[in-house]
Formats: structure tokens, C-alpha cells, sequence
């Protein structure tokens, strides 16, 4: 993870230490603080919280370089905490013996079924019989997609082979195919378009109903995978699929890939949504379950 968040670290927040270290908070020192958290993506409302944080605590006081550190971190721990602290959830929770089903969405190109097919495997490495639902029948290739990366970790991958292209029937069916093997965890591939967000309403809303139904004891997680390289306007579309979707959380990925790694921090500030995962590459195993404290120690130390 260290390695993965090099960028944000080196480019932006290895600065940020250096003047949190400093001591008492000058303005100039706030004006600095302001423009590199800006910078590192975290946006205009976390950054205003977080120095509105430190500056209560380091105004006047004589701060020990390592203890404003220590409190910069414990700031940036307890605002990832916050939405995961409120729904008790911590990171890969599918419960034993009972169907969960995790909804997946999110633009094309944000990392979905790469996202899916590293689930399946953690899930399928930590012990639960999976599934994978191959829903978003909108994109042809995604299917087939789908299906590489399900042979890769050996979960199978419930698809409609004929014409009828409704995702709500191959939902429909992968529950059925769940019920009758005892699946544990089902991954279901769902829509990510965007240009009609009456469309992917309808869509999403359909499949909630579909699952209400047929799996009324399901454990149902409905998470957006949101591609980190975006920053600021990937936050964008979250909203939309927020208002689209009853989120539960959302997957950042290709945080190996950006400076940008503080849109964690402005996700769960605007959207009050938990990060459940982070990628951080573009391999299978290049998927953890997030832990604030992991994130928090690779960004700053
Ligand atoms: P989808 O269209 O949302 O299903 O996106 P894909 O899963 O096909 O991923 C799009 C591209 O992003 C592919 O080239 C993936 O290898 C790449 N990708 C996905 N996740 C990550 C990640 O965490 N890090 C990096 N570097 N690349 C990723």
C-alpha cells in the first residue's frame, strides 16, 4: 500500500509533514497547508475541516514536531473512521453461511470487473463459496470479461447466454444459482451509465426489487467502484450514483496511479460513504480491504 500511494505521498503530503512539524500554525503555514491538501485532491470541505482541526489544537500550543504529526493523523483516521464507525462495518465482512450479495457498479473504465474479479478471489482465498453475476449485459465484452477473470480465481460466473438481455433475469437466476449451491458471497456485476441517471434508477431499482424478493434474508451491499485518477470530478459522478444507487460504500481504485490519493478523504466527507476497498494495481492481488490506519500511516509516514 505504501508503495501504491507513493505518488500522493512524495508529491504532496511529505510537504504537509514538514510544516505540521513545524509547530504553531501561522497563516502562512494554514495558506500552505490549505493549498497542498487541495492539491493532493481532498477538496474544498475536508481541507477546511482538517485545518479547522489542526488549528484548535496547534494555534497556540508548543506542538513537539511528533505529536502534531501523531495529531494530524488521528484527524485523518477519525474522518475515514466516521461513516464505518456509524454502520459497524469494518472492511471484508460477508457474513459465514448466509447469501450476501454485493451489488458492483460504476462508469466504465473506473476498474469494475477488475474490481470483481479481485474480490472473488479475496473471497474465495478467505474461505466463502462465490458467485459471480454477470449483470451489466449492456457492454457484450463485459461478459466475457467478467468470465476471465472468474476462471483466474475459479469462481464461476452465472451469464444469460441467450438474447434476452434484461439484467434483472440474470439476476434473478445467479440468485437462484446461489440458493441451490450455498453461495456465500454474490458479486453482481451491475450498469454503470451514466448519461441517463433515470435509466440506471430504473435499472438498479429493478434488481433491488428482483433480490427483495427472491433473497429477502440476503445481506445486501451495493458499492461504487470510483477510479481515483479522476480526483475531484470522479466525486461527481459518485453523487449521481449515490442518488441513483443506496450506496453502502465505495471501491477506490488505481491509487497506484495518481497524486490524487486524498479523494479518499473528500469521499467520505461529501458522500458520508465508507471506502471498503482500495486497488492499488492492476493484478488480482492488488486489492485490500481498507483500514484507515494503513491508509493514514502510508500517506504520512
Ligand atoms: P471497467 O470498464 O470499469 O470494468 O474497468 P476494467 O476493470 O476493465 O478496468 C479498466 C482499466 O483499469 C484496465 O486496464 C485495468 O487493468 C485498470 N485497473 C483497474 N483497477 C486498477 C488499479 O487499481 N490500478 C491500476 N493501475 N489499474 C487498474
Amino acid at each position: 500500500l505504501r508503495q501504491g500511494l507513493d505518488k500522493t505521498r512524495r508529491s504532496i503530503l511529505n510537504q504537509l509533514k514538514a510544516i505540521v512539524g513545524q509547530g504553531p500554525l501561522n497563516q502562512a503555514a494554514v495558506t500552505e497547508i490549505e493549498a497542498l491538501l487541495l492539491q493532493a485532491d481532498v477538496g474544498v470541505e475536508a481541507t477546511d475541516f482538517i485545518i479547522n482541526a489542526l488549528q484548535t489544537k496547534l494555534r497556540e500550543e508548543v506542538t513537539a514536531p511528533e505529536e502534531a504529526i501523531a495529531y494530524l493523523k488521528k484527524i485523518l483516521r477519525d474522518m475515514l473512521d466516521a461513516p464505518s464507525i456509524a454502520s459497524h462495518k469494518t472492511s471484508f465482512t460477508p457474513e459465514k453461511e448466509t447469501l450476501n450479495i454485493w451489488l458492483i457498479t460504476g462508469v466504465n473504465g473506473a476498474g469494475k470487473t477488475t474490481t470483481i474479479g479481485k474480490i472473488a478471489h479475496l473471497g474465495q482465498k478467505s474461505g466463502y463459496k462465490c458467485l459471480i453475476g454477470a449483470a451489466d449485459t449492456f457492454r457484450a465484452a463485459a461478459v466475457e470479461q467478467v468470465k476471465v477473470w472468474g476462471s483466474r480465481s475459479g469462481v464461476e460466473v452465472i451469464a444469460n447466454p441467450g438474447k434476452n438481455t434484461d439484467p434483472a433475469a440474470v439476476v434473478f437466476d445467479a440468485i437462484a444459482a446461489a440458493q441451490s449451491r450455498q453461495t456465500e458471497l454474490l458479486l453482481v456485476d451491475t450498469a454503470g451509465r451514466l448519461q441517463n441517471k433515470k435509466n440506471l434508477m430504473d435499472e438498479l431499482g429493478k434488481i433491488r426489487r428482483i433480490i427483495d424478493k427472491k433473497a429477502p434474508n440476503a445481506k445486501v451491499e451495493s458499492l461504487l467502484v470510483l477510479d481515483a485518477t479522476l480526483g475531484q470530478n470522479g466525486l461527481r459522478q459518485a453523487e449521481v450514483f449515490s442518488q441513483a444507487a443506496q450506496l453502502s460504500g465505495v471501491v477506490l481504485t488505481k491509487l497506484d496511479g495518481t497524486a490524487k490519493g486524498g479523494v479518499a478523504l473528500a469521499v467520505v466527507q461529501q458522500l458520508g460513504l465508507p471506502i471498503r476497498f482500495i486497488g492499488a494495481g492492476e493484478g488480482i492481488e492488488d486489492l485490500r480491504p481498507f483500514s484507515s490506519y494503513e491508509f493514514v500511516e502510508a500517506l504520512l509516514s
